[in-house]
């Protein structure tokens, strides 16, 4: 019989939700049409695709439908924003972005470096925090070309206050473009596109972002489904070059499925968004306090500023953290440490080094992320059995307090 699983890893990647699947459905069976054909049942599908970006640029409060583009990913969204930024901005040779970008940021900032730009890397503080006047700092009026700054970390679940940092990069030269990867915030912090200003109070005002990336299987969508969003008159040039779908800006036949599925998805989390905000947090402070309390010389990375409600990122000193994801997955519990996209190698993550944690604690670092489908029964469940696997693995260990001579 196969063990059940408690997945706490969902800023690598979430469940479907079944109404995403069901909605999905039909455009696998008798709606298979392509939406550019000119017969009338294409034309059902491409109405399809429509209301679809209706729908996003509503729950983004974006002014346009058709600043919203349906891209594979948001690795792509992102390789779309600094490529295309570049070509269409030949002048501007110098790129700002932060220390702890995902690597579908970085790895293109070290790619264009290789093509001759300079890129400025902000740093962060021991809690992942960013320095606004090091933004101040680094802009180059007339040479920037563009700004990246993720809305929350992946790895910690800190949140950068993109709606200051896109003020003051527009404030010092309105020609500088200003991105955010927003593929860990989507559905669940609030923020307004509009260039009038957010409807309510509760909404980051983000009137002075030009592009915006995300993914569709953060948020229990599918995967193979992103959005770049593009401010309009945004001086960009399309990455993926072919036919004229998406207004000319990306090519390729349009994946109608996935696109159904993204919006599908982010309707269904739209409507529960406060609520699932409310539960994240309650479990995030309790789940907390139990491992400090159960745990002795652990550090909560990013505790001490703004984070996201469902991450944990738990660094316990003297234990390997291969050894602590290998215990857990015995158990059946799905944790990560560093970023997903990195576990598979020994190296500490870029986020934690940066963050300048100990040498003692970087190896030993743990992230859960919970999603609204995660119980309270299951997080007493990593409670139970976690403490014990750190006291387990330090007993162990050559480093810890009690071995060391
Ligand atoms: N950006 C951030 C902040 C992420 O967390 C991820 C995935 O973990 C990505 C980009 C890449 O997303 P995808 O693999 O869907 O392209």
């Amino acid at each position: 019989m196969e063990k059940s699983i408690i997945y706490a890893d969902n800023n690598a990647t979430t469940c479907v939700a079944p109404e995403v699947l069901e909605a999905m459905k039909p455009f696998f069976g008798p709606e298979y049409f392509n939406p550019s054909s000119m017969y009338p049942s294409a034309g059902n599908v491409s109405r399809e695709i429509k209301l679809a970006r209706e729908k996003i640029a509503g729950f983004f409060n974006a002014d346009l439908e058709n600043e919203i583009l349906f891209t594979s990913c948001a690795t792509e969204s992102n390789n779309h924003v600094i490529f295309g930024a570049a070509a269409a901005n030949p002048s501007r040779k110098q790129i700002i972005t932060t220390a702890v970008e995902h690597p579908a940021v970085l790895e293109v900032c070290r790619e264009m470096e290789r093509r001759g730009y300079r890129v400025t890397y902000l740093p962060v503080d021991r809690q992942g925090r960013l320095s606004k006047a090091d933004l101040v700092r680094a802009l180059e009026p007339g040479n920037t070309l563009l700004v990246s700054i993720m809305h929350a970390n992946n790895e910690t679940g800190v949140r950068f206050p993109i709606q200051d940092l896109a003020r003051i990069t527009k404030e010092t030269d309105p020609e500088i473009l200003f991105h955010t990867d927003a593929t860990q915030t989507v559905t669940k912090l609030p923020f307004s596109l509009s260039k009038h200003g957010p409807k309510n109070l509760l909404s980051a005002d983000f009137r002075n972002v030009d592009l915006l990336s995300c993914s569709g299987h953060k948020f229990h969508g599918p995967k193979g489904v992103g959005l770049l969003y593009i401010r309009r008159g945004t001086p960009i040039r399309p990455f993926l070059i072919g036919g004229h779908q998406e207004g000319g800006r990306r090519g390729g036949t349009e994946n109608v499925p996935y696109v159904v599925g993204i919006a599908t998805a982010l309707e269904i989390a739209f409507r529960t968004h406060f609520e699932d905000y409310a539960k994240l947090r309650g479990i995030q402070t309790y789940f907390e306090q139990e491992l400090k309390t159960r745990i002795s010389d652990i550090e909560i990375n990013g505790e001490e500023t703004e984070r996201m409600p469902n991450t944990t990122n738990v660094s316990c000193h003297f234990v390997e953290g291969e050894s602590i994801l290998y215990e857990l997955s015995e158990y059946g519990i799905c944790a990560s440490s560093g970023s997903a996209c990195t576990s598979g190698s020994l190296e500490p993550s870029h986020v934690l080094r940066a963050m300048k944690v100990p040498f003692t604690a970087i190896h030993g670092s743990t992230r859960f992320s919970f999603s609204r489908y995660n119980s309270q029964e299951e997080v007493d469940r990593i409670l139970d059995i976690f403490p014990e696997i750190i006291a387990r693995l330090r007993a162990a260990s050559p480093f810890s307090r009690e071995n060391r001579h």
